[in-house]
């Protein structure tokens, strides 16, 4: 079990589909053995999916797959064209699908009589093909911007949070398929959840009410947890049937949240109703995992929370297992990591840093453990990339900083002669805007100088909104801290960077130290580095020294401190005191 929650792939992973660029066009003729043929060769040109149709069977079409354009082919009888046009729309209200008709040199009466029966477009049948694509496209991007309009407008709440505009069932599937458009230049994820409610609650008659008044509420207090990492990604309600919901969660850095999602609006139905409370069941499905088509999401959803059903009370269920297995095990971790100060699980090690002929202790850097009660020792490579993403970095990090402070204050208490205590400062913390007075404050709380404090920062870090980085490493120069830089060399930072940031030192990566006396590659990096440090006067450690080949050759290239295992690994305060030298 120890070492699971890193190494499982994401879902995103396991069983991914490819993202679709071109749109489905269906097609819909009279008679389907004989479509209009250059029509139907050049829209196979374009590179869009055709699927063909004929009138009597469209509506069946439609129940299986909605396609982002339909063409009407009236050529040949344009009277019944109308009529099949007529009855569509009313099917997908609200304009959700693009609905383009096919006729030659059309009379003004009938196109009067088209855009009253809801369609979208005209074309000519003898139109240039060049010219017939693009018509097509732009119909397809003209209603996608409408629906796009209605999602970004869907989270117009009133303050109390419980008046959210609730889309058209019809309309729901294609709001979907704009979302997961969307986020196909990100990372992101589309989700959707299919909320069943069952109990005698259910059965009232203000139920429809009261119910979508607690969606409401469960998803303003869901954005307002700040997990959604899009501004325009608002959460979407429909009602698909009598007793079930579909919530469409259209741009989402981690699946887990979604089921935090269903959990929240799980947590509320129970509160709501006393003592006989909704049974509800939560199905979600992911784009790109699961689909990325909108009506297919929505389908795999409405399954998921069908097979919830069967659970006693109402369950949550991903559409694979799979997926339910990764998400539960994420959020297990999450919830136990929350509980971790609390419950004394985290300990902080110390390693020390040393002098490149090793013989004078420089000062050590604080590494942070959990010490997690079923998994054993779960190491930070694990863990921080959970607690970055659920921000719970942000009193961990503060915890640790206030641990090391104290730390280093005792042993001067203690008489040993004063040492500098370096801690790491993750991404998240950088950013917030209250880093500078939390630090100064926990100065103060330990007393120790701020002189003896070093904060590292990682070279990926300052890349970011250089402006603000600068700003921010010269108010903690200014406070006296010693600043440096983490895992140098991985980024791509160049000496007319590094000249713009007031640094202490540079700490070459544990790569490049690896092979060092073997890799002429890692010994040319080396040496570059610090030729870089001394041309700047910065100081320069070397990370991850484990032999006293590499030790030695870092010496020749005039590297100025080490820290590796060949000195010490990381341990806890007893065993790093001995380090230290009494005081005479
Ligand atoms: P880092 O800051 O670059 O820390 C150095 C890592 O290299 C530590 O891993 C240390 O145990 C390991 N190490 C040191 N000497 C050697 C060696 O000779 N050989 C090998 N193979 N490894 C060596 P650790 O403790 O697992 O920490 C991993 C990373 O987790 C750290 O990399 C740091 O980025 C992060 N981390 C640890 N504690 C904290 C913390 O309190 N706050 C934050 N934000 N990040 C932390
Ligand atoms: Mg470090
Ligand atoms: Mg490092």
């Amino acid at each position: 079990m120890r070492g699971s929650p890193g190494i499982s792939p994401g879902p995103k992973m396991l069983n991914q589909a490819p993202r679709h660029v071109n749109k489905t066009i269906l097609l819909a003729t009279l008679s389907p053995e004989s479509p209009p043929t250059r029509l139907h060769a050049s829209l196979k040109g374009s590179g869009h999916a055709v699927v063909t149709s004929s009138f009597d069977a469209l509506q069946a079409s439609l129940e299986d797959a909605l396609p982002d354009l339909i063409l009407i082919d009236a050529l040949e009888n344009s009277e019944r064209a109308l009529s099949v046009c007529s009855s569509i729309r009313r099917r997908c209200e609200r304009d959700s699908i693009p609905i383009v008709l096919l006729r030659d040199a059309a009379p003004v009466s009938w196109t009067e009589q088209a855009c009253a029966a809801g369609a979208t477009e005209f074309l000519d049948s003898g139109m240039p093909s060049g010219l017939l694509e693009r018509r097509l496209d732009g119909a397809i991007a003209h209603m996608n911007r409408l629906l796009n309009d209605t999602l970004i407008g869907a989270n117009s709440l009133d303050p109390s949070g419980a008046a959210r505009e609730i889309a058209e069932p019809s309309v729901f599937p294609r709001l979907v398929s704009v979302a997961i458009d969307h986020c196909r230049t990100t990372d992101n994820n589309v989700c959707v959840l299919v909320i069943s409610v069952g109990g005698d609650p259910a059965l009232k008659p203000e139920f429809s009410d009261s119910f979508a008044n607690l969606l409401g509420l469960a998803v303003r207090e869901f954005e307002q947890d700040g997990p959604i990492s899009h501004p325009k990604g608002h959460v979407v309600i429909s009602r698909i049937s009598a007793c079930a919901f579909a919530l469409l969660v259209p741009d989402l850095g981690r699946i887990q949240d979604a089921a935090r999602l269903g959990y929240k609006i799980q947590e509320s139905a129970q509160r709501s109703e006393g003592a006989s409370p909704y049974q509800v069941s939560v199905g979600i499905s992911t784009s790109p995992g699961d689909s990325n088509n909108g009506l297919d999401l929505l389908h795999q959803a409405q399954e998921a929370s069908n097979l919830a059903q069967h659970d006693e009370g109402g369950g949550l269920n991903f559409r694979t297992e799979s997926t339910n297995r990764w998400v539960f095990e994420r959020l297990t971790l999450e919830r136990s990591l929350r509980s971790a100060i609390e419950n004394d699980e985290l300990v902080v090690f110390y390693q020390p840093k040393v002098s490149i002929s090793g013989r004078d202790l420089i000062g050590f850097e604080a590494l942070v453990r959990w010490q997690h009660p079923q998994l054993g020792m779960v190491s930070p490579a694990q863990f921080i990339p959970l607690a970055e993403e659920t921000g719970l970095i942000v009193p961990i990090g503060e915890w640790v900083m206030e641990t090391a402070c104290a730390q280093a204050q005792a042993w001067t208490n203690a008489g040993h002669p004063p040492i500098r205590m370096a801690v790491n400062l993750s991404p998240v913390q950088f950013r917030k805007a209250n880093l500078c007075d939390v630090v100064a404050e926990i100065l103060q709380r330990t007393g120790l100088p701020p002189s003896r404090l070093e904060l590292e920062v990682t070279e990926s870090m300052l890349m970011h909104s250089l402006k603000d980085t600068i700003h921010t490493l010269q108010r903690l120069k200014a406070t006296g801290i010693y600043l440096s830089i983490d895992d140098f060399g991985t980024g791509y930072s160049s000496l007319s960077y590094l000249k713009g940031f007031p640094i202490d030192a540079l700490k070459i990566d544990r790569s490049f130290v690896r092979d060092i006396t073997a890799n002429a590659d890692d010994a040319a990096i080396a040496t570059s580095i610090i030729l870089m440090g001394r041309s700047l006067n910065l100081n320069v450690i070397a990370e991850g020294v484990e032999t006293e080949n590499q030790r030695a050759f870092l010496e020749v290239l005039q590297c100025n401190e080490f820290q590796g295992y060949l000195m010490s690994p990381p341990v806890p305060a007893e065993k790093a005191e001995a380090f230290l030298t009494p005081a005479s």
